[in-house]
C-alpha cells in the first residue's frame, strides 16, 4: 500500500506471484503427458573438500537442471532432483535430495533407479583431492613452502549410468559445455558417453549463472538448432521433446 503502510492490500514479492501461478500451471498428480514415468535430473556443482574448510568447485548456478526438473513435474513425471549445493528453492512438485560430492551425488542417483529418464545438467568435479585433511590445513610460510595438491578422477556419473546392463533409464541425456566446435565435440561426447540425446551449449559467453542459453539438441539421428532463449524455456522445450518421445505410438524406441 501507499504511503508506508503495511497490510493485505500489499503486492506479494514477484518471486511469490511466480511461485503460485507455478502451482497453478503443474499438471494435477497422475496427470499430464509424462505422468507415470519416473525421472532423476541432477543439477547444480559438486563440492570436493581438501580440508573441514576448503573444497573445490565450479561456478554452476544449478538454474538450468532446476528448470529442466520443474518443467518435467509439470508435464507429469515423478521427477527426483539429486542437487548440488546451489542457492534455489526446490521447485513445487519435485523431490529434491541435496549431495556434496560426486560420489554421493552417484551413489543418490544409483538409489533413484529404476528410472524411465535420465537427465546429467550437474556440473560434476572431475577430480576430487586424493585426501581428505582431517584438520584445517595451516600455512607453512618461506619462500618455497606452496602445497601440491593430488586429484583422483571423479565416477563420470552419466557415463556410468548410459552403460548400465540392468536399470539403464530408457531416455539419458547428457549436456555439453563447449567453448569451440560445439556440434562437433557434442557429437563426440554422446558417444563416448553411450547416451541418447546431448544438449549442448557454447559457455564462451556468460550462459554459466546467467538466464538465458543457446543450445542444440544432438541426436543419434541428427541436430537441432534451439534460438537463444530463456533457461526455463529451454527446459520447457526439452520436456516437451522428452513427452513427444515417450507418447508416439509409431516410435518404439524413445532414443531415436
Ligand atoms: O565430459 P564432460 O564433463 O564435458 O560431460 C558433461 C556431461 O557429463 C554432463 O551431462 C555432466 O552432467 C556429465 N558428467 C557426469 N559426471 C562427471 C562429469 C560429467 O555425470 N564426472
Amino acid at each position: 500500500m501507499a504511503c508506508g503502510e503495511f497490510g493485505p492490500g500489499r503486492l506479494p514479492e514477484p518471486e511469490r506471484i511466480a511461485a503460485t501461478i507455478r502451482k497453478l500451471l503443474l499438471a494435477p498428480q497422475g496427470a499430464g503427458p509424462l505422468a507415470g514415468r519416473r525421472a532423476v535430473v541432477t543439477a547444480g556443482p559438486t563440492r570436493e573438500p581438501l580440508d573441514p574448510v576448503r573444497f573445490i568447485s565450479n561456478h554452476s548456478s544449478g538454474k538450468q537442471g532446476y528448470a529442466i526438473a520443474e518443467a518435467l513435474a509439470r508435464l507429469g513425471a515423478d521427477v527426483r532432483l539429486v542437487t548440488g549445493p546451489t542457492s534455489l528453492a526446490i521447485p513445487d512438485g519435485v523431490k529434491g535430495m541435496k549431495v556434496e560430492t560426486a560420489v554421493e551425488m552417484h551413489d543418490a542417483v544409483k538409489a533413484q533407479l529404476p528410472a524411465d529418464i535420465f537427465v546429467s545438467v550437474a556440473a560434476v568435479a572431475d577430480w576430487r583431492p586424493a585426501s581428505r585433511a582431517q584438520t584445517k590445513l595451516k600455512l607453512k610460510g618461506g619462500a618455497d613452502a606452496g602445497v601440491a595438491l593430488q586429484l583422483v578422477e571423479n565416477p563420470d556419473i552419466l557415463k556410468r549410468i548410459a552403460s548400465k546392463k540392468k536399470d539403464r533409464p530408457r531416455l539419458v541425456v547428457g549436456f555439453a559445455a563447449e567453448t569451440n566446435d560445439v556440434e562437433a565435440h557434442a557429437r563426440a561426447k554422446l558417444v563416448r558417453k553411450g547416451c541418447d540425446w546431448i544438449i549442448a551449449n557454447d559457455v564462451s559467453g556468460d550462459v554459466m549463472g546467467g538466464s538465458d542459453n543457446e543450445v542444440l539438441l544432438v541426436t543419434r539421428k541428427g541436430t537441432e538448432r534451439w534460438p537463444r532463449m530463456a533457461k526455463a524455456e529451454v527446459a520447457m522445450r526439452l520436456a516437451e521433446r522428452i513427452a513427444e518421445a515417450f507418447c508416439d505410438p509409431e516410435q518404439a524406441d524413445a532414443r531415436k
